[in-house]
């Protein structure tokens, strides 16, 4: 059966934030409110390295990595045990979603998240522009909302608007119990933490910390029938650059290329906002 999930790559994030501005577009997420935020780990304020400046031609020891955090859609969820009626569900898919037609706006999902990965309407949420953004409905007062995968997205076979729009192949979407998908090839492949394992949730977010990957491989399995319609190179017929994109910063020979070592260069998913 499907179960999706993510990978992000924290060696490749570059904490640019396009994840969460490209959320709040595609999901019309109102003003003040962030379903996928991009943590700082480093020094003790925001943005801020640990470490030292360089000094007397020393090559200091500043160091600042990324952690982008949103709703895990846990296996085993209990913002969904918590719900007194039942508006939090997992799908069929696995996705973890919210019936706003339901929710009556208890909060208990909540105090039961681990990842405060949830965010409540105490007013009436506030588009800008006003007519919003994206195609999904904006949610009511009184309802708590959180992120979806993009189910709307998913449902058509396209990557939820965060991959699309992950400048740095950061982020890798697809089917966790299907082993030959790019998310499943990642988890085996390289060394990935889940966050606040103890806590038994078993979070669909895997994080690959440690080794860069090489990137997002054409992106993930579903978008490369996207990509078919964007790409310049997708019929053969012309020059594939040997280095696409320029968002390359593995050192990894400046090509991205797949876990399985084909040559398919990625192609930046220009236009990827408006393509649904
Ligand atoms: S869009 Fe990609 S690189 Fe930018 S903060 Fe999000 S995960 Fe990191
Ligand atoms: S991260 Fe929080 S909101 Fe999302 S499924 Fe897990 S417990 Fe529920």
């Amino acid at each position: 059966m499907t179960n999706y999930g993510l990978v992000i790559d924290q060696e490749r994030c570059i904490g640019c934030q396009a994840c969460a501005v490209s959320c709040k577009q595609e999901n019309n997420v109102p003003m003040g409110q962030f379903w996928n935020r991009v943590l700082t780990e480093g020094g003790d304020k925001i943005d801020t390295p640990s470490g030292g400046y360089p000094e007397d031609g020393g090559s200091g020891s500043l160091d600042m990595e990324y952690q982008p955090t949103a709703c895990q859609h846990c296996e085993n969820a209990p913002c969904v045990k918590v719900c007194p009626v039942n508006a939090t569900y997992t799908r069929d898919d696995g996705i973890v979603e919210i019936d706003y037609d339901k929710c009556i706006g208890c909060r208990y999902c909540m105090a039961a998240c681990p990842y405060n990965a949830r965010v409540f309407n105490w007013d009436e949420p506030e588009q800008m522009p006003e007519e919003g953004t994206g195609d999904v409905a904006a949610r009511p007062q009184g309802v708590v909302e959180k992120c979806t995968f993009c189910s709307h997205r998913v449902d058509e076979g396209l990557d939820p608007a965060c991959v699309v729009n992950c400048p740095a192949d950061a982020r890798i979407f697809g089917d966790l119990d299907d082993e030959g998908s790019t998310v499943s090839k990642y988890i085996n492949e390289y060394e990935t933490d889940q966050l606040l394992e103890d806590r038994g949730t078993d979070p669909k977010t895997h994080y690959i910390s440690g080794e860069m990957s090489p990137g997002r491989p054409q992106t993930s399995d579903k978008m490369e029938s996207e990509l078919d319609d964007v790409s310049p190179w997708s019929d053969g017929t012309e020059d594939v650059p040997s280095e696409a994109g320029g968002s390359d910063s593995s050192g990894s020979g400046g090509s991205h290329h797949s876990i399985e070592g084909d040559a398919d260069p990625h192609v930046p998913a220009v236009g990827s906002g408006g393509d649904d």
